[in-house]
Order: structure tokens, then sequence, then C-alpha cells
């Protein structure tokens, strides 16, 4: 993936509902070529959000978050471990969870869970929900609606204020369900 990350100023409102218009230039790229289903990537500025937010720029911090773009696959932190333990090989697993811990607080990774597994992780700092394939495990990103029209088809009672919402579906991926056919 190309490493030339870009900003996103929005990065720590990104839940908000109405938080569509994103400063600075974005960078684009689609996880899957689902026609229509993938949501865009975009990416924050690692140096940028890490200093904003009074974090230090180490190493570890930096390779962690690489293994995460090189692969935006959604993995646990085990699965980024293993990953990262090539380049770093005295990295602990506590360690990379308190690196996620930092990437996570500056906004630019968010931790998702999928039902009772481990948290994942993912860099994509777009509005999105994740579509989790109950045959494989694999997690995609997909667009959700941003629109006052998708909160009110929620039907919440009255005097509920909406000002976020993570949203996973869970079903079968192409590849799944395309087996489960024939
Ligand atoms: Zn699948
Ligand atoms: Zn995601």
């Amino acid at each position: 993936m190309d490493k030339a990350l870009t900003s996103s100023k929005f990065a720590r409102s990104s839940t908000a509902i109405g938080a569509r218009k994103r400063g600075g230039r974005s960078q684009h790229g689609f996880q899957t070529s689902a026609k229509g289903a993938a949501s865009p990537i975009i990416l924050g500025d690692y140096n940028q959000n890490m200093s904003q937010n009074g974090f230090r720029l180490t190493k570890q911090r930096r390779e962690v978050y690489d293994a995460l773009l090189e692969q935006s696959d959604h993995p646990t932190a085990t699965d980024l471990f293993f990953r990262v333990k090539d380049r770093l090989p005295h990295i602990s697993l506590a360690t990379v969870y308190n690196c996620l811990e930092t990437l996570v607080l500056t906004g630019l990774v968010k931790q998702v869970t999928v039902e009772r597994g481990p948290a994942r992780y993912c860099p994509n700092i777009q509005e999105h929900g994740h579509f989790h394939c109950t045959a494989c495990g694999r997690v995609f990103d997909v667009s959700i609606p941003q629109s006052e029209k998708f909160v009110s088809s929620l039907g919440l009672p009255a005097g509920f204020v909406v000002t976020g919402y993570d949203l996973t579906i869970h079903g079968l991926c192409p590849v799944c369900s395309s087996k489960a056919k024939s």
C-alpha cells in the first residue's frame, strides 16, 4: 500500500453523524472489489496525529501502524504481534497492545469488536461499518448511510438523540455465499 499518508483533522470526531465534510486531501482506495459495498479507505496522518495528541513517534508505534496499513484485514493484536515480530524481534504482545491503545487514542486507528471475539483494528478513519462473514471470519469495510433518513428509519423513541453509531452486519461474504449456493 502507498505509504504517502494524508491528513484528516476530523479523525477524532469521525463517529459523529454529520462529520461528513473532511479537511485536507484524502487518499481513497477500496478494500474489496465488490461494487458498491466497499467503503473508501481514508488514512490518518501518522506524524501529525501523534504529535498533535502529545505522543512521541516511537519505532514500535510506527511498526505496529505500518503493519496495520500493509494488510488492512482487521487483524487482532496477536495477529499484529506476529507480523511486527519479523522486524522487531524483541517486541512483546503487551507492547503491541500499548501501541494500539495509543493509536486508537489519537484517532488513527479504530477498534472493532465483532461478536465475542478479541478486538480487531482498522486504520480506515473514514466513517464506515463492518461486514463480518460468519463462515470465514473475515471483516470487510462497508459504506453506511450517514443521513438523517437512515437515523429516522431506526425508529428510536422520542427524546433519543443520535451522535454516532457503530454498525456491524453479519452474514456471508461473496466467496462464502457462492460456496453455500453450489
Ligand atoms: Zn466468507
Ligand atoms: Zn474497518
